[in-house]
């Protein structure tokens, strides 16, 4: 910060990003919730989230808290909305799934939520007059899904191509079940708008009864039987069953112990040095605009390795540049990443320029995921300020997606705070091959 300050006089000739960096101090000033380490403060204290969505997805101990971030945006007006961002203590769940998490937790006032369900109601009757139009035109019968539910789901085609939705998703916890495997699962929890589902979780055999036509009992007759009889089982247990009852939120000494705070109080746009840095002979430039559509040009070896190092060389100048941030903010923007080459970089560097994050759509209602967030290596440095001498966090950022329609969690009441898990990518420090 205080260095940046010092070359200010030399603004007309720089770049400013449209990311905002974050940066750590010891005077919270206005902002006191936004901050490294120490313990969570939810949005209502008396009602904090289930504490199985702060335990590690490995040894599924407590996790500690490495952010927490005042996640107000004018684009969410009446929304009260923060974000966390967990990690396990841990050395042995280093680079394991599960070992870092995120959580948004938000809470929109009645008139906002009012709003928003009178949007989705004409949406969704819009969306019924186009279906029902387009069913008129169609000689064939309705596809499974739309015989048995009575409509399409939410994600369509599109999640079904993303390879995050269904093999990879890194949450299995109870109600947060993301867009799964189980077609079933995924038709049932998309096709109602966040609003009707929260209000009166419906079952699928509602749905279905009304809108089936007369045709399709036919077909779902002609279903061979356990097929049928398997579905129907599967509907009456649980469509968007009742989430795992939520585990209370422990005291604070039975917490791990907490990294110290630090505040983020102090952010500004990114601004670049107005000539490109020196780049190392070793490292062949890879010009930014074909990185989306190199994969299959048959590259040699050499150049492949050249092009691996110029991702990282990109991301170590880049914060070279404004070395004391600690986050890189961006809502829907795009995510420095530290490698191409581990899987959160390959999903994420291959769904560049396609307008998707390439990240899992939510769970909870359906929308599609965009960055928000991401936490760089200086974050460490703060977090451990008191433990040197040990081995630290090894990751080179955590990447955080969300909702981008800022969902509240199924079930929860208008105007009470809910607590959903986010997609978090972590790109870890890449390990010595010799
Ligand atoms: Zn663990
Ligand atoms: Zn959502």
């Amino acid at each position: 910060m205080a260095s940046y300050d010092s070359d200010s006089d030399f603004e007309q000739e720089y770049t400013e990003t449209s990311v905002l960096l974050g940066y750590a101090s010891n005077d919270p000033e206005d902002d006191t919730i936004s901050r490294l380490g120490g313990i969570p403060e939810w949005l209502n204290p008396d009602k904090p989230p289930s504490a199985s969505l702060a335990r590690c997805g490995a040894c599924k101990d407590l996790m500690v808290l490495l952010l927490q971030l005042n996640g107000e945006l004018e684009r969410f007006p009446g929304h009260d909305r923060r974000l966390y961002v967990f990690s396990c203590r841990k050395q042995t769940c280093r680079r394991k799934q599960g070992s870092v998490r995120a959580l948004r937790g938000n809470r929109i006032d009645k008139a906002a939520a009012a709003a928003a369900a009178e949007a989705a109601a004409k949406e969704a009757e819009e969306a019924q007059a186009k279906k029902e139009a387009e069913k008129a035109k169609k000689a064939d019968g309705p596809g499974l899904g739309e015989a048995l539910f009575g409509t399409k789901p939410l994600g369509g085609p599109e999640s079904g191509a993303n390879p995050f939705a269904t093999s990879a998703n890194p949450f299995s916890t109870g109600g947060n079940r993301g867009v799964s495997s189980n077609p079933f699962a995924t038709s049932a929890a998309t096709s109602s708008p966040p609003a009707a589902a929260a209000a009166a979780p419906s079952t699928p055999a509602k749905q279905a009864e009304p809108a089936r036509p007369e045709t399709t009992t036919d077909a779902a007759a002609s279903l061979p039987k356990t097929f049928a009889e398997t579905l129907n089982l599967h509907n009456t247990q649980r469509p968007s069953g009742p989430p795992p009852p939520p585990e209370p939120w422990p005291e604070s000494s039975a917490l791990p112990k907490p990294y110290p705070v630090s505040y983020i109080s102090d952010a500004e746009l990114e601004v670049l040095d107005p000539e490109p840095p020196e780049i190392p002979q070793n490292v062949r430039m890879e010009v930014d605009d074909s990185s989306a559509g190199d994969a299959g040009a048959g590259i040699d070896k050499d150049t492949f390795e050249s092009s691996m190092d110029a991702v990282f060389q990109k991301f170590a100048d880049r914060l070279a540049q404004n070395p004391d941030q600690v986050i890189r903010y961006e809502f829907g923007g795009q995510p420095l990443l530290y490698s191409k080459d581990d899987s959160v970089g390959r999903v994420l560097s291959a769904a560049a320029g396609t307008g998707r994050s390439g990240m899992p759509r939510c769970g909870n209602c359906g929308a599609g995921r965009v960055f928000e967030l991401q936490l760089t290596p200086q974050a460490i440095t703060e977090l451990e300020a008191d433990e040197l001498g040990l081995d630290g966090m090894d990751w080179g950022t955590i990447i955080v997606g969300v909702c981008e329609a800022d969902c509240v969690q199924r079930g929860v009441e208008v105007g009470e705070v809910g607590y959903l898990e986010e997609w978090c990518g972590v790109q870890w420090e890449e390990l010595a091959t010799n």
